[in-house]
């Protein structure tokens, strides 16, 4: 698989380019970082990193771009936006194959998922280019909804392709220009994104890549005074990196960060779908979600037969080589991860909270690549670290509630709030506790995936929201032409 993927891009001269005005271009540094597969945990491939003078380049290409760009007709955006769609279905085989190389996601699954729903995010932009009011009226004034500008772009590696589209699609939907920073762990499937755009006949400037590291390339972005707004997703700790580098030029910030979210069961929940679905959720893509809901919380009552009925669950996942169709939970993504990971299942156990199944250590059988053993936690306090903390790895916690009021405040209690979910025969009931809860999303019995909810955090997961209408509003100004009618006419009108 690797010789598929990495050597077109290697002899294109991909691996050691920038994407900057429509050309590939040298970086400017002669920085080379490699590429580590995670199931070996052996180089594949060496990057070039670009640097400042890369982002001033980009930056430049993109300001340039942004006159024509952000004046163009909205179906021409969204005829762009199709050929976008059309190609990433047409190359998923790439797409797919790229994503399980370089952060070690199941190869069925990034079929199956982590580049479909990427897909998803181009189609919806392209559908909101086209429906989108950009221009309203109330009175005599016209309120114009309009481009903020030249964006900066920094995306993670958990969904390498999913994040990328999330921020693209709206941003060039909404005649923005942009500078896409993608996650130096995760450079593969961003060149072949960057090629795409080029194949699609994206016009020079309005698309950007330029790859690197995150105190470099990322800061750089957003401190630059010609960057009118950033869109980080990442962990709380570098959202709050970008922000304070971004303060100084007033630019918009907006954060999609970390998440500890909760799956509240209700009394009268049904368990037996309930608890297995709960349990696949926690650990999608081996638990490397912002949204994944790591945070079981259940009725006291119940809670050996949830344990039962989550350790059959787990007991059903296929750990291994992620190149195989059979496999449903491949490595971690990276070094930083697995220690991660066993550091927290080893402040768990410290912490005096019982193993449900998994635990320290590779799963059997397994003696390289970064793979975690599924683990569940059973007995686990709201207040102890494991509850607290963002793992982003193979980690559930299940928690234990006396009463429904305790069971909410349990699901409110960490400094995050992005995804929640809620489970129960009642939905009078169920609704009642979704309205309580803090976070951007509440799912009520796993409903569908769906690409036009908005999705952002409460608290400490964030500030704006990404998908759907809300996902386009950020990239657009508001701009309120007054006396746009005769006053007069407006007001017998
Ligand atoms: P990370 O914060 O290390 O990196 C994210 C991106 O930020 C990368 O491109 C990185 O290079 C860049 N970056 C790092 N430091 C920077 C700095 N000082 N200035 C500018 N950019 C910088 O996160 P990660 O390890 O790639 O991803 C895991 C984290 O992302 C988790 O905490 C997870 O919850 C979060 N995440 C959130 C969402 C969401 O939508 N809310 C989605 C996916 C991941």
């Amino acid at each position: 698989m690797n010789s598929s993927i990495i050597e077109p891009l290697r002899s294109a001269g991909r691996l050691h380019r920038v994407f900057i005005d429509g050309e590939w271009v040298v970086p400017q540094s002669q920085v080379r970082a490699s590429v580590i597969d995670p199931s070996t945990e052996e180089p594949i491939a060496d990057i070039a990193l670009g640097d400042a003078q890369d982002v001033d380049a980009a930056v430049a290409a993109a300001r340039r771009a942004f006159t024509a760009w952000s004046a163009s007709a909205a179906e021409s955006r969204a005829v762009l936006l199709d050929r976008v769609h059309t190609l990433i279905l047409e190359r998923a085989e790439l797409f797919a194959q790229a994503i399980s190389l370089e952060m070690g996601a199941a190869i069925g699954f990034a079929r199956s998922t982590q580049v479909p729903v990427a897909a998803e995010h181009i189609r919806v932009a392209r559908d909101n280019a086209r429906s989108y009011a950009f221009v309203t009226h109330r009175g005599d004034m016209a309120i114009v909804r309009e481009a903020i500008g030249v964006c900066g772009l920094i995306t993670p590696w958990n969904w390498p392709l999913y994040q990328i589209t999330a921020k693209v699609g709206p941003a060039l939907a909404a005649g923005c220009t942009v500078v896409l920073k993608p996650s130096e762990q995760s450079p593969l499937s961003a060149l072949l994104f960057a090629e795409l755009m080029q194949d699609a006949g994206t016009p020079s400037g309005v698309f950007n890549l330029v790859g690197g590291n995150g105190p470099e390339v990322g800061a750089a972005l957003s401190a630059h005074p010609d960057v009118d707004m950033i869109s980080i997703t990442g962990s709380t700790r570098a959202g709050v990196l970008v922000a304070q580098a971004a303060a100084p030029t007033v630019k918009r910030v907006a954060q999609e960060l970390g998440g500890k979210s909760p799956n509240l069961i209700l009394p009268d929940a049904d368990l037996a779908r309930a608890v297995p679905a709960g349990v696949a959720a926690a650990f999608r893509n081996v638990g490397q979600s912002c949204s994944a809901p790591t945070r079981m919380i259940v009725p006291r009552a119940r809670l050996q037969e949830v344990e039962r009925i989550a350790r059959d669950a787990a007991s059903s996942f296929v750990v291994g080589d992620p190149r195989l169709q059979q496999t449903t939970h491949g490595p971690v993504a990276n070094r930083a991860q697995f220690d991660r990971v066993q550091e927290m299942i080893g402040v768990g156990i410290a912490e005096g909270a019982q193993l449900v199944c998994g635990g320290l250590g590779r799963p059997e059988g397994l003696s390289r690549g970064f793979y975690c053993r599924a683990t569940i936690f059973t007995a686990v306090h709201s207040r102890m670290q494991i509850a607290q903390e963002e793992i982003f790895g193979p980690v559930l916690a299940i928690i234990p509630y006396d009463n429904v009021d305790e069971a909410v405040e349990i699901a409110n209690d960490t400094v995050y709030g992005l995804g929640a979910h809620v489970q129960g025969q009642d939905l009078v009931a169920a609704r009642a506790v979704a309205a309580r809860i803090r976070s951007g999303q509440v799912h009520i019995n796993y409903p569908a995936w769906n690409p036009h909810a908005p999705f952002g955090g409460y608290k400490r997961s964030g500030n704006g929201r990404e998908y759907g209408i809300e996902g386009l509003e950020e990239y657009l100004e508001t701009k309120a032409i007054l006396g746009f009618q005769d006053a007069s006419a407006a007001r017998s009108g």
